[in-house]
This record gives structure tokens, C-alpha cells and sequence, in this order.
């Protein structure tokens, strides 16, 4: 490792649990020796997660791909040959398709509008739809997506639609009713995310008998008894990480100040150096992710060398897009103008519940710098 690789600031530095804050859950582990299925503490868990989740149910995952794809076996079942395609936007993780593709699906990429979101209203009719079985809009960043236009998109089009809300956690806590409802969404709480379990996730759904079909769908088709009878995988959560989830929310109001403060920093400094409108942060995107949005792929690219060269990590969280992934590249899908357009000018930069307000300020005078000069010479 060079002297300059040792000093580098990670893009993102999670923060989970301390071994200490774990312990009491753990020793509960031991005297209960349930170490997964259901056990007390995923209960708990999904109890605790309730809660906050206003009138839908937290069904737990193993991560949110399992969740996505819980959501999908449990709605839309496997892939036909008759409807064998996923109709997925093409800005997002690829996890969103990965999950169509354990369930049987082709993905179709479709494109995006200003903000990153698919529009139901885009889909009404579109060709593919004849052969789609699932729809898979995306709340990109964790930005919600409203719930009423898709349930009518799935009642006009009879196409089930399943919600990747993967890092939307900080919007279901800010605001449950406008995150969930008829169509499940499926969550994340891989470390990387608001709230964690270290890998896990959940689908949160508001009618009992679906609760129910995603439980089943995530735990080999067993409902009751011991009889594979519906689509499924094993998505279930461990004990273990449910063990972490539970920590997790005994501090989650600490660690929200704690990302709240960095975000903080982040705002002052891009205002104090002029460039307050390049800086996408919460509330509009999830308190994970701190980004800027650069004017074009260009000065993007003059973003992405300056902050490597003064050793601040930098990442375009949905690269180019699920399409460019060399593993999709033979997908079928529209033009995507937009989802290109956001791909090549969004950058993250460095963040982390503990990182210092020196750090912040550094990190976007370099930002400024290269901005300023951009718009300059555009
Ligand atoms: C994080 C994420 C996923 C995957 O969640 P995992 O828990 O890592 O499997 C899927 N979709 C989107 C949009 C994500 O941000």
C-alpha cells in the first residue's frame, strides 16, 4: 500500500454496533439457541420495525436482492415463457434486475425521467408490456415512490409491481403511509445503508394474506407445515443479524444526528464555496449517500480525477446503469437518454457518521474548484 492509498478517505465508512451494544443480544442467542427461522429476536425485530413502519408489516430478508425477489415470487410467481420479461429502470443498482433474474425474468430496461424515477404514466403503453410479468420501479437514492399510480398501473394492466425502496429506510421513518401500501416494497439493510442489519432486508406490505406469501415465498414455500407449495427461495434472516438490527435501533437516534451532522457539513461548505445547488444530499436522497451533480460527463470526469489525486474516494453508485453491467448487456431495452445523462454526472463523495468537518471542507474545496473552473470554460 503507497503512503497515498494509506491516507485515502473511503467513499463510505459505515458505522454499526459496537461489539459491547451486541452482547446482551448475543447472550439471548445462547440461552434460546434459535439461531435463525423466525426466531425471538427477528420477532422482536420485525415487531420493533413495525412500528416504524405506520400500517404495513416488516417481513425480514436475508438481504434486500431476497427481498426484491420474495416480493416478486410472491405477487408474480416465476417467469412464463409467455411473460418472461422484468420491466426494470435502467438507473439503479443492478441488484433490482439480479433479483428479476433469480426469479426467472428477462430484464427490459426503461428509461428514467429528470430525477431519476420511472413514471408509471411512461409504461401505459408500452410494447413489452404484453410480455412482462413483473414491473419493478426503483426508488433511486431511496427517494420514495408514491404507491397510487402503480396501483392502478397494476389494476389497469393486470402486470403485478413489485417496489425496490432498497435505501429508503430514512423516508419510512420520516413519513410511512407515503412509502407503503397495496404493492409491497422491498428494503435494504446491507452496512452501506441508513439502517443496517450488516446484510438484510425486508418487504413491507399492509395486506396480512400478502405478509403472509412473502413469508412463505422467503422460507422455501413452507407455510404451517413442512410442504414446498408456492414459488421460493430461502430468504430468511438470522438471528445473528437480527441480533445487530435490534442494537441498531437502540441507537438509531444517535446515528441519525451523527449522519445529520456530516450532512450539515456538507451543506455549509458547498454554500460557503458557491456550489450549494451541485450537492444532493438528504432529505432529497437517503442520508446515505452524499453526491454531487456535475454539469456534464466531462466536468464529472474532471470531479472524479482531482478528488482521486488529492486521495478522497469517489463512486458513481449506479455506474452507467443495470444495462451496461457486461451480465446484461444482451437485455433488451429502450433508448435511455436520461438514465445515461444522470449515470455520467452524479459522483459520491466521502461520507460517514464520525467524518470530520475538515475532511468535509477539504473534500469540497476540491469539488469547488473543479466546478467553478467547468462552468467557466462551458
Ligand atoms: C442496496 C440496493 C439493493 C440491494 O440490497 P442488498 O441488501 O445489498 O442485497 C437493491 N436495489 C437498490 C436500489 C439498492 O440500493
Amino acid at each position: 500500500m503507497s503512503g497515498n492509498e494509506a491516507r485515502r478517505v473511503p467513499v463510505l465508512r459505515p458505522k454499526l454496533p459496537s461489539t459491547a451494544a451486541l452482547v446482551p443480544y448475543l447472550q439471548r442467542i445462547d440461552a434460546s439457541r434459535t439461531y435463525t427461522n423466525h426466531g425471538p429476536l427477528v420477532a422482536e425485530l420485525e415487531d420493533r420495525l413495525a412500528a416504524t413502519a405506520g400500517d404495513a408489516t416488516f417481513v425480514t430478508a436475508s438481504n434486500g436482492t431476497m427481498a426484491i425477489a420474495g416480493a416478486i415470487l410472491a405477487t408474480a410467481g416465476w417467469a412464463t415463457p409467455e411473460r418472461v420479461l422484468a420491466i426494470v429502470p435502467g438507473f439503479t443498482f443492478v441488484a433490482s434486475a439480479i433479483a428479476a433474474r433469480l426469479c426467472g425474468y428477462r430484464p427490459y430496461f426503461v428509461d428514467v425521467d429528470a430525477n431519476g424515477a420511472l413514471q408509471a404514466d411512461a409504461l401505459r403503453a408500452h410494447p413489452a408490456l404484453a410480455r412482462a410479468g413483473v414491473v419493478i420501479p426503483v426508488a433511486p437514492f431511496g427517494r420514495p415512490v408514491a404507491q397510487a399510480p402503480w396501483e392502478r398501473f397494476e389494476r389497469e394492466s393486470g402486470i403485478p409491481v413489485v417496489i425496490d425502496a432498497a435505501a429508503s429506510f430514512d423516508f419510512l421513518e420520516r413519513d410511512a403511509a407515503g412509502l407503503t401500501g397495496a404493492i409491497p416494497v422491498a428494503i435494504s439493510t446491507h452496512a452501506t445503508k441508513s439502517f443496517s442489519t450488516g446484510e438484510g432486508g425486508g418487504v413491507l406490505v399492509t395486506d396480512a394474506t400478502l405478509a403472509a406469501r412473502v413469508t412463505q415465498a422467503l422460507n422455501f414455500g413452507f407455510y404451517a407445515n413442512r410442504s414446498s407449495a408456492t414459488p421460493s427461495v430461502n430468504g430468511k434472516l438470522s438471528e445473528y443479524h437480527a441480533a445487530v438490527g435490534l442494537a441498531e435501533l437502540d441507537g438509531r437516534g444517535g446515528k441519525r444526528a451523527d449522519l445529520d451532522r456530516t450532512i450539515g457539513y456538507y451543506r455549509a461548505a458547498a454554500s460557503d464555496e458557491g456550489i450549494g445547488d451541485a450537492l444532493l444530499a438528504w432529505p432529497d436522497v437517503a442520508r446515505c449517500y452524499v453526491m454531487l451533480r456535475a454539469p456534464s460527463g466531462s466536468a464529472r470526469a474532471a470531479l472524479e480525477h482531482a478528488m482521486d489525486a488529492a486521495g478522497f474516494e469517489t463512486r458513481s453508485w449506479y455506474g452507467d446503469g443495470a444495462h451496461a453491467h457486461p451480465e446484461f448487456a444482451g437485455c433488451e431495452r429502450d433508448a435511455l437518454p436520461a438514465t445515461e445523462a444522470l449515470g455520467a454526472t452524479l459522483l459520491a463523495v466521502p461520507s460517514a457518521p464520525d467524518i470530520p468537518e475538515a475532511t468535509v471542507r477539504a473534500i469540497v474545496r476540491v469539488a469547488a474548484h473543479v466546478l467553478r473552473e467547468g462552468s467557466v470554460t462551458a
